[in-house]
Formats: structure tokens, C-alpha cells, sequence
């Protein structure tokens, strides 16, 4: 017998479960809606992390997405640091870590993802730094400001947080084994641009080397070791190597996992037991505007419209996700980035502007279609890229137009 009947339970107190609550009120939901987070804290937006709250130039309040009086208005009830332990889909009950039970009408999983951890010599070692939430961007600051910083990785976390450090007065070196800072994402002629951007900030980069392990005195890092045998000295560590999406409920309960280790939504994000959702981070679901390819994408803008997706599904309205996945990454104010797709592989690029002007996008194109675009200073161009990834259509020779200034990319088509 469950303690409580819920009608709405959203587990994940991210952007997404934050959104999926919003949305539901807003569209008119009267039953019960309760959405359970582990954070101490409520929704809250995560790109000021590496950014602008790091950097102590936006407050708490202003990456939080609502605030405690908000929910109470809607009637949304919010239990903080509190986990759901076990899903039973028969019952249609969970379980959570103040041991209440609760039984659902709908569910939301929207548990997010956790930092992969690394398992190398001295990783036990003070300041050693991850990157997720409110609390380690906290600790960076506090630790890593104005210090000698070594960063492992050479995608967002790293790079965004290289940035950030270096304006608060930090000597960073970044340690990749990519050739070019962002390279995995973006392909060459982009990472090149951004790549260079860190090192004309003064950033010491070690490309295609890797972490060996970590030394340390009296239990605090001091020195980086490399494989290919660098000594660097350090007195704080921020490690960016990846997530892993938490389906620990999602897996025990018995849904289904995709490819990614996501968990398999429809275009709807609804999984295959009726009335049970997932969306952000842990969504895998097949997308109708990105060739009907299954996708899950790790950013804030994704997770922010799966909610409103889940929600309108939760009500009956019967919709598809429609929206090719937008992100953006600021390297301080050097350099800020765009980005439509997303191309996972891609064949051919075409640039159009010039990179050396520092205006330019890039169109990632598989089998002559396009799957992403990248801009910096030209957000107009990736209405077209937008709606060229929806479209899916093969363009053949007209590929190269995308590239000339002269094109007007509304006509390609
Ligand atoms: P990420 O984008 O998944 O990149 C992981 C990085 O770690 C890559 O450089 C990868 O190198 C490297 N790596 C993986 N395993 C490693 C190992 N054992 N040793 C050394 N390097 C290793 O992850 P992230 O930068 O940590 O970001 C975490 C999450 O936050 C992601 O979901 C990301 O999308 C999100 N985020 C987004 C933004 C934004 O949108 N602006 C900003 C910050 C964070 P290889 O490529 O060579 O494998």
C-alpha cells in the first residue's frame, strides 16, 4: 500500500523536471504534481556553472529557474536531496530515500547524468576537482582562482572553465588527448579557431597527450603526470572528461536502454510502458527533425524543451519532439559558439565566412546532408541550418553554395 497517490511525479530536479512541472500547470493540469531532486537546491540552470557564476559575475538567484514561491504558487510540491531508490512499473510506485512510497498516475524520469569519475594513481588526492553543480563551482572558485590549474580534457568543461579561471587570474594548462581543443565536436576548422583563442589567452595546452596520475603532498595534488611523461605543477585539478547518464532506476525497474545507455523514449518521449516519461540527459529518443535518427544530446536546451514535450504528452496532446538540438559554449567573452545538430559524423564541411575575421559558420554535411552547423557571430545562418537538418534533403553540388557569402541560404533548399 503506497503512503501517497501522486498524479504527476517527476524524478530529477534538473531543468527538465523543472520545466515539465512548469509546463503542466501551464496547460491547465489539476491533479497533484510533485518533483523530487537530489540537489539541495531547485532547478537550476547549469551553463552559468563554467561561465558567469564561476567567474562570480551571476548569483545563485539568477541561475535558479524559479523560485521557492513560484512552486508553492502552483501548487508543485519540490522535496530537495531526496532520491527515488526503486521504480516498480507493475505497481506503478516509487520508492524514495525518506522511504515514503509513492503511487503514480504518470511518471517523469529525468535523473540527468553524472560526471564520469577518473580511477588513475592519486586520484583520492585534495583538489581534484569535477564540475555539475552549484556546490563544485563553488569549491573551483574558492580553490582554483588565481592558481596554477591543471585541466584534463579538451571538450566544454575543460575549455569554457580554462577560460573562466584565466580571467580570474589562474595559470591553466589543458591536458587532451584530442589534437585540437573541441575537435571531437565541432571538426578541425572550428576547434582551430577556439584552439587558438585559449592559447592566445596565454593557456598551455598538451594536446594528444593523457592523464597517468596524479602526485600530491601532506593529501593534496601537487603535480600532474602525463603518459607521454610530463611533470606539471599544480595546486588544483579541474577533471572534464564526460558523463554518464544515471539509469540506475530506469535499468533496475527494466526499461529498455538504447544504444547510448539512455534510456529508449519514443518521438514523444514516452517509454514503452504507457505513462512513463523520459527527458534531458537520460532521454534517448528518436527524433522526427534529425532524419529519424535515435539521439540523446547532453545540454541544457534539449532538457529544457523535453520538458515541455513530456508535458504536453503527459496531457493527452499526442506530440512529436520537434526541436533540432541548440547549444551554445562561451569561452569567457573571447569567443562564443552556436551550434545546431548534431552531426556525430560527418563527411564534409563547408565554411562559410572567414575564421581569421572571426565570423564564420561551419555546415557539418553527411551524404551530401546537412546534420550540423556551427557559427560564431553569424546566428542567422543556423535558421537555415535548422531547417536544412530537418529537412534532410540531399543537396548534391548545391552543398558548396552553403559556403559562398554570395548565396542566399533561404533559397537553398
Ligand atoms: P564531454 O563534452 O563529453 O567531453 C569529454 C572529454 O573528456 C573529451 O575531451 C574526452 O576526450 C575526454 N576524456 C574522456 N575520457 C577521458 C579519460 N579517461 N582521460 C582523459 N580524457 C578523457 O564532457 P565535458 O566537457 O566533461 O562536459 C560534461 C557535460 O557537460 C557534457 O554533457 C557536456 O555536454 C555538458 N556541458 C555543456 C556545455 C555547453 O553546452 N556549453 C558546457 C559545459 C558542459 P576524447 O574526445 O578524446 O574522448
Amino acid at each position: 500500500m503506497a503512503d501517497r497517490d501522486i498524479d504527476y511525479l517527476l524524478v530529477g530536479g534538473g531543468i527538465a523536471g523543472g520545466n515539465c512541472a512548469r509546463w503542466l500547470r501551464r496547460e491547465g493540469a489539476e491533479g497533484s504534481i510533485l518533483l523530487v531532486g537530489r540537489e539541495p537546491d531547485l532547478p537550476y540552470d547549469r551553463p552559468p556553472l563554467s561561465k558567469g557564476y564561476l567567474q562570480g559575475q551571476e548569483s545563485r538567484e539568477d541561475a535558479l529557474m524559479q523560485d521557492a514561491d513560484f512552486y508553492a504558487d502552483q501548487s508543485i510540491e519540490t522535496l530537495t536531496r531526496t532520491s527515488a531508490m526503486k521504480l516498480d512499473l507493475q505497481a506503478r510506485t516509487v520508492r524514495l530515500s525518506d522511504k515514503q512510497e509513492i503511487a503514480f498516475g504518470q511518471l517523469l524520469l529525468a535523473t540527468g547524468a553524472n560526471v564520469r569519475r577518473l580511477a588513475v594513481d592519486g586520484a583520492d588526492l585534495e583538489g581534484l576537482h569535477y564540475l555539475r553543480t552549484f556546490a563544485n563551482s563553488d569549491e573551483i572558485r574558492a580553490n582554483a582562482a588565481g592558481k596554477r590549474v591543471v585541466l584534463i580534457g579538451g571538450s566544454y568543461i575543460a575549455s569554457e572553465v580554462a577560460a573562466t579561471l584565466t580571467e580570474l587570474g589562474s595559470r591553466c594548462t589543458m591536458v587532451m588527448m584530442e589534437p585540437i581543443a573541441l575537435s571531437r565536436t565541432f571538426g578541425p576548422a572550428a576547434a582551430r579557431f577556439f584552439h587558438d583563442i585559449l592559447v592566445d589567452h596565454g593557456i598551455e595546452v598538451h594536446a594528444e597527450d593523457e592523464l597517468e596520475r596524479f602526485e600530491g603532498a601532506d593529501g593534496h595534488v601537487t603535480r600532474v603526470v602525463t603518459k607521454k611523461g610530463r611533470e606539471i605543477e599544480a595546486d588544483a585539478v579541474v577533471i572534464g572528461t564526460g558523463v554518464n547518464p544515471d539509469v540506475m532506476l530506469a535499468r533496475s525497474a527494466g526499461l529498455e536502454l538504447g544504444d547510448s545507455g539512455g534510456i529508449l523514449v519514443d518521438s514523444q518521449l514516452q517509454t514503452a510502458t504507457r505513462g512513463v516519461f523520459a527527458a534531458g540527459d537520460v532521454a534517448e529518443y528518436t527524433s522526427v527533425v534529425n532524419g529519424g535518427r535515435r539521439i540523446r544530446v547532453e545540454h541544457w536546451d534539449v532538457a529544457f524543451g523535453h520538458g515541455k514535450t513530456a508535458a504536453l504528452n503527459m496531457l493527452g496532446r499526442d506530440v512529436d519532439h520537434e526541436a533540432v538540438p541548440y547549444f551554445f559554449s562561451d569561452l569567457s567573452d573571447w569567443a562564443a559558439l552556436e551550434y545546431v545538430g548534431p552531426a556525430y559524423d560527418w563527411d564534409r564541411e563547408v565554411v562559410r565566412g572567414n575564421p581569421d575575421e572571426g565570423e564564420f559558420t561551419v555546415f557539418y554535411l553527411h551524404e551530401g546532408r546537412v546534420a550540423g552547423a556551427l557559427t560564431v557571430g553569424r546566428s542567422d545562418d543556423l535558421q537555415a541550418a535548422r531547417r536544412l537538418v530537418a529537412a534532410g534533403t540531399d543537396l548534391g553540388d548545391r552543398a558548396e553554395g552553403l559556403g559562398d557569402l554570395g548565396t542566399d541560404l533561404e533559397t537553398v533548399e
